[in-house]
Parts: structure tokens; C-alpha cells; sequence
């Protein structure tokens, strides 16, 4: 993750440091050199020219230029910026409301949305919940024998969905059966298509209108960089969705995305799928990746 943005920041910060003064025209100079790293790590471009101006406003005061150190503070001012625009703070599922409470994950096919229906189902166990898993994409029939296969391999229950129930009804009865099997928290595995359209988009509105979930969760695959904040954007403009779990950071060397989709969308990242493997979850915290990025 992250690998050349960290390379290309580090080698500016170096050279920051190595001045022991500095001028505005040090600090332009180097912020120029941050703006082609985030350009190159497929960060949005409007992002990359608010968060260049912000630093660059904090980092040209006195207070700045004239300390001791002054390469080490435009550096904190870096990574205060940089865990701003990841959305500051960590933010976890949403789970309030009257037990059974239902997560829904949605997002396009192939972008991971299955396995990390798995993946979260071990996460909630760990926090002492008991999560129902809910295949509701009747159209690949595939998709639900893979998550009753995940299910028992992470003994989670999962709902006995027929692919000849509509998904709205399989998510209302799927409700009545995590209560009679003791479970509060329903991880709705809903379907996705291979680019967004409305018959999907009127489809997610449906179960949403009827089982009220508590989260709703864009899985967006982190490898497609703008294109998954374009995705989480036209999810977020119909669903008005509660975060978003980017998949595959394990294979994305960029980061584009990550960087990206709090500032476009004002939605936060929650999680990241770091692996293929059902612990392969991270909670997503902006500062620790701010840190992880600066090295
Ligand atoms: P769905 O169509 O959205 O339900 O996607 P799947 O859950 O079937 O995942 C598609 C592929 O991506 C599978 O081969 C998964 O093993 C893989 N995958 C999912 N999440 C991750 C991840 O975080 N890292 C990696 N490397 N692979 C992942």
C-alpha cells in the first residue's frame, strides 16, 4: 500500500529537513513535488488542489518558517492534512436500532462484497455480537452457495435463501429466522452487476426501504482507484450510504482511492480488505494510515 507515495514524500521531506531554514519558495518547491506524488497515486485532482492550498496556507506562517525545526513541522502539518482528508477520526459500523439490527453491503460483481460479508461476520463475532448471514443476490446462484460455504467455514449461520424468492422478501424473512436462531446483526450479501445500473439501483432502494438497515456499506474495489470513488459516489447520490469498505488494498501499490473518497464523496472509509482470507479486515483508522503513508 501506499509504497511510491511514501517514497516520493519522504525523499521531499528529506530534503526539507537537510535546509534547516526555509523560504516560501522551499515550501512551494516542495509542495510541487507532493502535488505530482498524490497526482501519481490517483488521487482526485480537485482534492489534490484544496489539500496542496491548505498546506501551503499553514505552512508559510511564521510560526513555521522561523521555529527551530522548521522541515519537521511542514511534515506534521502533512500529516495532520492527510488525516483530515481521510476523514479524521475512525468510524464503525453503525449498528443502533431495535435488535435484529441489518447491515447492507452493497457494491459492483467482483469487487469483494461476498468475502467481506464473511470478513465482517468474524469481525462482529469477536465484538461478542452474533452475525446472520443473508445471500440476497438470486441471480448468481453461485454467489449463494459461496457465502453458505464461508459461512461454515467461519461458523457463522446463513440464511437459507432459494434464488426463486425476490430479495426483498428473502431480507424480510431472513429477519424473522435471525431471531428464532438468537442473532442480532443480519450482513445483507445483496446482488451486483458489472456496472452500475438502474435495475440494481431500484433494486438496492427496495431493501433498503423495507428493512431499514442500520448501515449500509459500499464495497468498492481499491485497485480501480477513481473509478471506485466514482462508484462510491453514484451509490452514495441513491442510497445515501454509511461508509464504505475498500477491498484489495493488499494489491493496490497507488492509493488513490483511499485518498480519495471521504473528500468526493463525505462518506468514510470503515474498513479495508487487506487479503483474500476471512481475517483479512482492518478497521480503518485516518491517522494510522496518515502514519503508514508518511513511513
Ligand atoms: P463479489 O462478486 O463482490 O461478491 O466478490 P467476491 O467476494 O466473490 O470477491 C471477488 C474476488 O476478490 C475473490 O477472488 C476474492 O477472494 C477476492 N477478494 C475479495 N476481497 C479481497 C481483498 O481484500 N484482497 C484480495 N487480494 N482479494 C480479495
Amino acid at each position: 500500500m501506499f509504497e511510491n507515495l511514501s517514497d516520493k514524500l519522504n525523499s521531499v521531506f528529506k530534503k526539507l529537513k537537510g535546509q534547516g531554514t526555509l523560504t516560501e519558495k522551499n515550501i512551494d518547491d516542495g509542495l510541487k513535488e507532493v502535488r505530482f506524488a498524490l497526482l501519481e497515486a490517483d488521487v482526485h485532482y480537485r482534492i489534490v488542489k484544496q489539500f496542496i492550498a491548505d498546506i501551503r496556507e499553514r505552512a508559510v506562517g511564521a510560526d513555521v518558517l522561523e521555529s527551530l525545526t522548521p522541515g519537521q513541522q511542514v511534515i506534521k502539518i502533512v500529516y495532520e492534512e492527510l488525516t483530515r482528508l481521510m476523514g479524521e477520526t475512525r468510524q464503525d459500523l453503525n449498528l443502533t436500532g431495535q435488535a435484529p439490527v441489518s447491515v447492507m453491503l452493497v457494491g459492483l460483481q467482483g469487487s469483494g462484497k461476498t468475502t467481506t460479508a464473511a470478513k465482517l461476520a468474524v469481525y462482529l463475532k469477536k465484538q461478542g455480537r452474533k452475525p446472520f448471514l443473508v445471500p440476497a443476490d438470486v441471480y448468481r446462484p453461485a454467489a449463494i452457495d459461496q457465502l453458505k460455504k464461508l459461512g461454515s467455514q467461519v461458523q457463522v449461520p446463513v440464511f437459507a435463501s432459494d434464488p426463486g424468492m425476490n430479495p426483498v422478501d428473502i431480507c424480510r424473512q431472513a429477519r424473522v429466522a435471525a431471531q428464532q436462531q438468537g442473532c442480532n446483526t443480519l450482513l445483507l450479501d445483496t446482488a451486483g452487476r458489472l456496472h452500475i445500473d438502474e435495475a440494481l439501483m431500484e433494486e438496492l432502494v427496495g431493501i433498503k426501504q423495507a428493512v431499514s438497515p442500520s448501515d449500509i456499506l459500499l464495497v468498492a474495489d481499491a485497485m480501480t482507484g477513481q473509478d471506485a470513488v466514482n462508484i462510491a459516489q453514484s451509490f452514495n447520490e441513491r442510497l445515501d450510504i454509511g461508509g464504505v469498505i475498500l477491498s484489495k488494498m493488499d494489491g493496490d501499490a497507488r492509493g488513490g482511492a483511499a485518498l480519495s473518497i471521504k473528500a468526493v464523496t463525505g462518506r468514510p472509509i470503515k474498513f479495508v480488505g487487506v487479503g483474500e482470507k476471512t481475517n483479512a479486515l482492518e478497521a480503518f483508522h485516518p491517522d494510522r494510515m496518515a502514519s503508514s503513508i508518511l513511513g
